[in-house]
């Protein structure tokens, strides 16, 4: 039998590299144009800004939500609760409605299911994470830092990497040869506004001089890094694995005695 690992990203890559920016406000305008030009990829979880207004809550200055569509094409539009709460303290029939509220509003300016979330203010407890799976999110993203490139046990308990501002000091770790942590994921999250000056702005181009534009990087939204690894999961082997059926619609690399194979969706790969 041949030693079959499934330890590749999309495109047999062995890291790959996401970014996941909270509430939506004006200057991800400039934000997603500058991951544009160096082909990273972002999820941006948003609350609703017309509703925020209309209870008197005060309202930096937000995308505007006709804008969403066409501004975060190839990325990831996600929820992050209607009111912005703290998940914690809220009631289950709050959190119900801040959530399925919040993924119907992007739902309706994207075009497509909105699955996934990042907790307003990090909070969170067991109560919180089974009404929003309840509510058909599937993942979200905490506010702990790991300063490590694994993934989570528990999609709904994804702990970030590092803030952008922490990345070019853990670049030199990431890109290190690899001996026991495959399937290397480095997790960024931040806000825009946090971009206050030109010196900001400088800071995030050279920090993406750095980690962009490499043959080894997979740059991935969140979902696409969820939906991968769910479609790693679902890959069925046959007993002595010489032949593997992937019911799901993404490829999957995986490694056969270190050679390299693509499970194609919806087809059985022969494993020769
Ligand atoms: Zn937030």
């Amino acid at each position: 039998m041949k030693r079959i690992e499934t330890r590749l990203w999309h495109g047999g890559r062995p890291r790959a590299f996401s970014f996941t920016f909270d509430d939506g406000r004006y200057e991800d305008y400039r934000l997603v144009e500058t991951f544009n030009k160096y082909g990273v990829k972002g999820s941006f979880h948003i609350n609703n800004p017309g509703f925020l207004e209309s209870c008197g809550y005060k309202v930096e200055r937000l995308v505007d939500p006709d804008d969403y569509k066409e501004l975060y094409v190839g990325h990831e539009v996600s929820c992050h609760l209607l009111l912005h709460p703290f998940p914690k303290w809220q009631p289950t029939e709050a959190i119900l409605q801040e959530c399925l509220r919040n993924k119907r509003f992007l739902e309706e300016r994207v075009g497509y299911p909105v699955r996934s979330m990042s907790y307003p203010f990090g909070s969170f407890d067991e109560r919180v994470i089974n009404v929003l799976r309840a509510a058909g999110m599937e993942y979200s993203r905490t506010a702990v830092n790991t300063y490590a490139f694994g993934l989570p046990e528990d999609y709904m308990r994804w702990d970030p990497t590092c803030h952008w501002s922490e990345v070019e000091g853990l670049v030199e770790k990431f890109f290190s040869p690899m001996r026991y942590d495959f399937l290397r994921l480095f997790y960024v999250w931040g806000h825009s506004y946090e971009f206050s000056s030109e010196e900001k702005w400088a800071d995030l181009e050279r920090m993406l001089g750095v980690i962009s534009g490499r043959d080894d990087v997979w740059y991935a939204t969140g979902i696409e890094i969820y939906d991968y690894m769910q479609a790693v999961r679902a890959l069925k082997f046959s007993t002595d694995c010489t032949m593997v059926y992937n019911p799901s619609a993404v490829p999957v690399w995986f490694e056969a005695d270190r050679e390299v194979f693509v499970a194609e969706p919806a087809k059985v790969t022969y494993i020769g």
